[in-house]
């Protein structure tokens, strides 16, 4: 057995949580992983606070696991979980802030991607009040014309989107190097690829995001894990956050307004067709307008439909899960 913490109390009695958690996905990082490591331990060690390295092995296909189980076996305070198959770097994420145990949990890439010499400046901003320190690769894009066609223009799209979309203005959502306060994190719930909008999601529970200029390296070992499929990905998912930040508790509230007005404007146009057919015996048969009128009525009447449906689906997400619909941030006697 090795010893799960270096951080004992003066007592020598019950271990305490570090105060550090740092969660890396893991996906074919071999290469990579002896010297992140190399360069993350003193890094952590020079912030003079307590931590534990949560390393997620998603799947991995060559030798990560091994090297992982290398590491831990030089250094107590990495932990090492590893899933079945591959499962994305969302669900890697969420295996380590569900195992953190520190106040403060920061994500970053195990690809050398990240500088850890950054992470002092993430904790000087959580210490100033924070809840949520976002990472802004400010020198990106050194790379040459295919990279530019490939990702600075994609990212650069999504980052505007994901901007206008969630109305959290960041200028980086891609960069993995963040700092959260744990009960921040611990609160998401995360699915499909959402991890590029957790700051987005959190400033829906009101907590304060900041950005900050972070060092950017290109990838020295292995190759990157995503293509050109990433666009598509983040623009559902887009749709998604942007649906659920602002209409999950109040479905109707959309759905019924579209709906609403849809079905008015559909009556409208009958009401006119009426008319026309009563007061002037016109014939209706080669008149568009009639489809438009029924097309109108009946979508109006599936959207009103719909946001019934939603609201109730609402309801049960919180009552199944006894998600309250409010966060607190403090209370008072
Ligand atoms: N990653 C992962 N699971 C995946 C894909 C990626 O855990 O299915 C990890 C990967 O090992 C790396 C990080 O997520 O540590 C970012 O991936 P990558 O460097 O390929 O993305 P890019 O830098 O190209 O955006
Ligand atoms: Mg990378």
């Amino acid at each position: 057995m090795l010893n799960e913490d270096l951080s004992y109390e003066p007592d020598g009695a019950t271990p305490k949580p570090p105060q550090l958690s740092i969660v890396l996905p893991i996906y074919n990082e071999a290469e990579s992983l002896p010297h992140l490591l190399e360069e993350l331990v003193p890094a952590l060690e020079a912030t003079g606070r307590t931590f534990e390295i949560i390393c997620v092995d998603d799947g991995s296909r060559d030798n990560s696991f091994g090297e992982l189980q290398k590491l831990r076996a030089q250094d107590a305070r990495v932990r090492v979980v590893r899933f079945r198959r591959n499962f994305g770097q969302t669900a890697a994420f969420a295996a380590g802030f569900d195992r953190a145990r520190g106040e403060v949990v920061i994500t970053m890439d195990a690809d050398l991607q990240n500088d850890p010499t950054d992470i002092p400046q993430l904790l000087a901003k959580i210490d100033e009040g924070y809840d949520v320190v976002s990472g802004w690769r400010v020198k990106r894009w050194q790379e040459g014309f295919s990279a530019f066609l490939t990702r600075k223009v994609p990212s650069a799209t999504a980052n505007w989107l994901i901007s206008k979309g969630t109305g959290v203005r960041l200028h980086d959502y891609g960069c993995a190097l963040k700092a959260y306060r744990s009960d921040v994190i611990k609160s998401i719930n995360l699915y499909g690829d959402l991890h590029r909008f957790i700051p987005a999601i959190a400033s829906y529970y009101g907590v304060s995001v900041v950005e900050v200029p972070v060092n950017y390296r290109s990838r020295q070992f292995g190759r990157s894990k995503y293509g050109i499929s990433r666009i598509t990905r983040v623009i559902l998912d887009l749709l998604t956050v942007r649906f659920l930040l602002s209409y999950s508790t109040r479905p109707i509230q959309i759905f019924g307004l579209m709906g609403l007005g849809s079905l008015a404007l559909g009556v409208l146009i009958g009401v006119y067709l009426t008319f026309v057919k009563l007061v002037y015996f016109e014939n209706l048969v080669d008149r568009p307008l009639l489809l438009l009128a029924i097309l109108l009525v009946m979508v109006g009447v599936q959207f009103i439909t719909m946001g019934l449906l939603g609201e109730m689906i609402s309801r049960t997400y919180h009552e199944s899960q006894n998600k309250p619909i409010y966060t607190v941030r403090e209370e008072l006697g």
